[in-house]
Parts: C-alpha cells; sequence; structure tokens
C-alpha cells in the first residue's frame, strides 16, 4: 500500500506559504509505515518543533489502475474520508530552502491519519464541505469546490506516473489555515458537518 499526496491544491494555501500557484499537480509520497491506526494518539517527533495539520479529503482506491481517463476516475474509488497530513514545517523549511527532498518532513511514522470511512455515492464529491476543529477552534474550512485540480484529475495525473493499487491512498491538498499542534491539543476533523475523528497530540 502507498500514500499518494498532492500539495499546494488550494490556492489560498499555497500563497499562504509563499509558493507559487502549481500548473500541474505537486505529488509527493509517504510510506505505509506513515499510516496511523484509527485509535492512536499523535505523538510529536523529537526532531520538530513545529509539526503543523493540513486537514486533507483521503480517497481510498478500490480497483487497480494505470493511465486512468478522468472520465472514468470514479470508478476506481467508492469511499473516502477526511484525512491529517502531519507535517514538520520546520524540517521543510530547512530541506526546501537546500532544494532537497521533503520525505523527512512529510512522511516519518504517524505522519498520516485517515477518519471514517464514508460512501462516495452518498456525497457530491466536488462540492464537499470539510472542516478541522483544533480544540474548540474551527482551524481549517474547506470546500473541495475549490480544488485547483478536482479529484478526477488528480486521479488521471497521478496514474500517468503510478499504477493505482487496491488498498492506495490519495490524499487531495489541504485549504488554508494550516498551524501548529501542540501537546494537549485535539483535533476534530468534519465532513459536511458530520464528525470523522478525534486525534489527540501527545
Ligand atoms: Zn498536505
Amino acid at each position: 500500500m502507498k500514500i499518494i499526496c498532492v500539495g499546494r491544491n488550494f490556492g489560498r494555501h499555497a500563497l499562504e506559504l509563499g509558493n507559487e500557484i502549481p500548473k500541474e499537480p505537486v505529488l509527493f509520497m509517504k510510506p505505509d509505515s506513515a499510516l496511523m491506526r484509527p485509535t492512536d494518539k499523535f505523538y510529536i517527533p523529537d526532531f520538530s518543533t513545529n509539526i503543523h495539520h493540513e486537514a486533507e479529503i483521503v480517497i481510498r482506491i478500490d480497483r487497480i489502475g494505470k493511465r486512468i481517463q478522468r472520465k472514468f476516475a470514479r470508478k476506481y474509488f467508492s469511499q473516502f474520508s477526511l484525512g491529517l497530513d502531519f507535517t514538520a514545517r520546520d524540517l521543510q523549511d530547512e530541506l526546501k530552502a537546500a532544494k532537497l527532498p521533503w520525505e523527512k518532513a512529510k512522511a516519518f511514522d504517524q505522519s498520516a491519519y485517515v477518519g471514517t470511512w464514508l460512501q462516495v455515492d452518498d456525497y457530491d464529491l466536488n462540492n464537499l464541505n470539510f472542516k478541522l476543529m483544533r480544540n474548540d477552534q474551527d482551524v481549517q474550512i474547506g470546500n473541495t469546490s475549490d480544488m485547483l485540480f478536482n479529484i478526477e484529475t488528480l486521479v488521471e495525473e497521478i496514474s500517468k506516473y503510478f499504477t493505482l493499487k487496491i488498498g492506495d491512498l490519495l490524499f487531495t491538498g489541504t485549504p488554508a489555515g494550516v498551524g501548529p499542534v501542540s501537546h494537549g491539543d485535539t483535533l476534530n476533523g468534519f465532513v459536511e458537518g458530520k464528525q470523522v475523528f478525534s486525534v489527540d497530540i501527545r
């Protein structure tokens, strides 16, 4: 199983980190060892003092495919949820400045979390409201209609390079409002008002 992630897929988020709006999707990966179990707490790793939350819609591939055309993309997944792409922002800034790969900042143990699965057919995937609360504050509010590259386009683009296999997870990018987490925080994720996760930070 692999985890494929999209960077800078919401214009306001790209700008908040001082990045340009990309002309094609920015892709990176996490290994299967990055995935938290549903009941895990997130433990802040000792190599970072600035772990950021990035709330993202995640789809789960349930059919093998490569070079998938966007009009057929929906045949390759039936479930989605909201997840977290935990990012060591301090380390990422150092690596970016040195023009080095991001993996240490993005793909470490526990850097990926996914909430309870929902059925794609029950929702309008291209007009989906989602929200992350840190303790009792709304920190990230997004709608998939604001994506620079929608989910079908992402499946097409990604499968040009990487064969998609059953169980692969696709993190589709985070909206504006990323920020640091602290010991004792709780992150609560919602899709269309329905809670899909609660993660304690330790
Ligand atoms: Zn992300």
